[in-house]
């Protein structure tokens, strides 16, 4: 009993020396509303490359210049990841390493940086390649492409998710068992609860590229795991790094990537569907100035099928969004379930935002349009709130004195429903989308 009068002592006065709502910086919301502006700059940059491709016939004519190979369609992919990655540097160059470093968000050098967009250049020539050869073959040959596209996006995904922590992950950064011995151990405990094996959690030296922190969980069935990034490992303290691992689990235990597979493949149904009206129609219209031949899957005509793709799911953002800040939440529940550390938790998301200098508290509009997460005001609200397991426990106690409560995780929250990326923890914005699939890294 004394022991557990001094534990929860000791409990109180950790919790009264833990922040619970952040201080808000201007340098804070500038850099919020700057990369709000940026994720809109974007996409309308994105668009009048591509559209200026076509206007110019540059793309009909990187078409000829591919036609002098034996793989004219998987080369012309190549030439025009090549020249789009090559107009958007200058975006991806401010938005990747000079507003980081303007924020003091990272120490990485500008060699570092190159390196890294050059592995994922070639991540991304292989891949679209790969992908817009298969599109374009199925256009060619197929009248209905856009049931066979639909179809054959399927084992693609699945494919891409699986192989993506085993193959492409590791290209960039070195993942290992995490090295803490106390934190290990509990970590087993926890993971234990939630009926996850230990040798799913992994730690990441992202520490070489931002100054930022993280966790995710990636990959399904063999290669599934949890990843938390060393920078969180440094800046949490041991209690915040279960509170955010229990959220973690949460995606794990729930199946999150898999219903983020199934959401992204019941919606890209009505997206090949309108994308091929469109596509078809579009050609018919302006296809000639284009330079564009009369014949199905000219690959020249790729830049209008990608200016649809980015039009389609920019406008459909507040749904994807919607859908993934909904996961979010469920996860928030399953770890204040599984641990019941509602203060850590609200104090790492106050680390987070502070840390990250992102607002905490952003409009409405721009959380309901582009947010994968929920603001982290919202967060802490919720997390400071959430205790049910209290009144569970005080009832308990009215009927059935002397009845202990039960162990923490014996009811996680309902099942929810998440988008197909990696599932990170933090409210971090769902990118633009790039033009030529080229995968950014951060
Ligand atoms: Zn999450």
């Amino acid at each position: 009993m004394r022991k557990l009068l001094i534990v929860a002592l000791a409990a109180v006065a950790l919790g009264a020396a833990r922040k619970l709502e952040p201080t808000v910086t201007p340098e804070m919301i500038r850099h919020s509303r700057l990369l709000d502006v940026l994720y809109f700059v974007n996409v309308v940059y994105g668009l009048a490359m591509l559209y200026l491709l076509l206007r110019t016939k540059a793309s009909a004519r990187l078409r000829d210049l591919a036609e002098r190979t034996r793989a004219a369609a998987p080369v012309y992919v190549m030439f025009l990841v090549l020249v789009t990655t090559l107009l958007d540097f200058p975006l991806a160059f401010y938005e990747g390493y000079v507003v980081p470093h303007q924020y003091d968000l990272t120490n990485e050098s500008l060699a570092m940086w190159l390196g890294d967009e050059a592995k994922a250049l070639g991540v991304g020539l292989v891949i679209s390649a790969l992908v817009g050869g298969l599109i374009l073959f199925a256009i060619r040959k197929i009248k209905r492409w856009w049931i066979v596209a639909w179809l054959g996006s399927i084992p693609l995904i699945l494919i891409g998710v699986l192989i993506t922590p085993l193959v492409i992950d590791p290209i960039f950064n070195k993942f290992e068992p995490l090295k803490d011995p106390v934190l290990g151990r509990d970590l087993l405990a926890e993971a234990g609860r939630a009926g996850i094996p230990h040798s799913r959690v992994y730690q990441v030296d992202k520490s070489k590229q931002t100054k930022e922190m993280n966790a995710y969980v990636t990959g399904i069935g063999p290669s599934a795991r949890i990843v938390m990034w060393d920078t969180l490992l440094q800046k949490l303290d041991h209690d915040e790094v279960l509170a955010v691992m229990g959220h973690e689990m949460g995606h794990y235990v729930l199946n999150h990537l898999w219903k983020g597979i199934a959401f992204s493949v019941a919606l890209s149904f009505f997206i090949f569907w309108i994308g091929q009206i469109l596509y078809e129609r579009g050609l018919e219209r302006w296809g000639s100035r284009w330079g564009i031949r009369d014949v199905r899957g000219d690959p020249a005509a790729l830049p209008w099928l990608l200016i649809l793709s980015t039009v389609i799911t920019f406008l459909i953002s507040p749904v994807t969004s919607g859908f993934s800040r909904h996961i979010e939440h469920q996860a928030d529940v399953f770890g204040l379930e599984l641990t019941h550390f509602n203060e850590p938790m609200a104090s790492a998301f106050v680390k987070f935002a502070e840390d990250s200098k992102a607002d905490p508290r952003p409009p409405r509009f721009i959380e309901w349009w582009r947010y994968s997460h929920p603001s982290l005001g919202r967060r802490i609200d919720f997390v400071l709130g959430y205790r049910p397991w209290e009144h569970a426990l005080s009832r308990r106690r009215m009927h059935t004195p002397g009845t202990a409560a039960p162990p923490p995780g014996s009811s996680p929250g309902t099942p929810g429903t998440s988008s197909s990326a990696p599932v990170p923890w933090r409210a971090s914005a769902s990118p633009a989308t790039a033009p030529a699939g080229t995968p950014r890294t951060r």
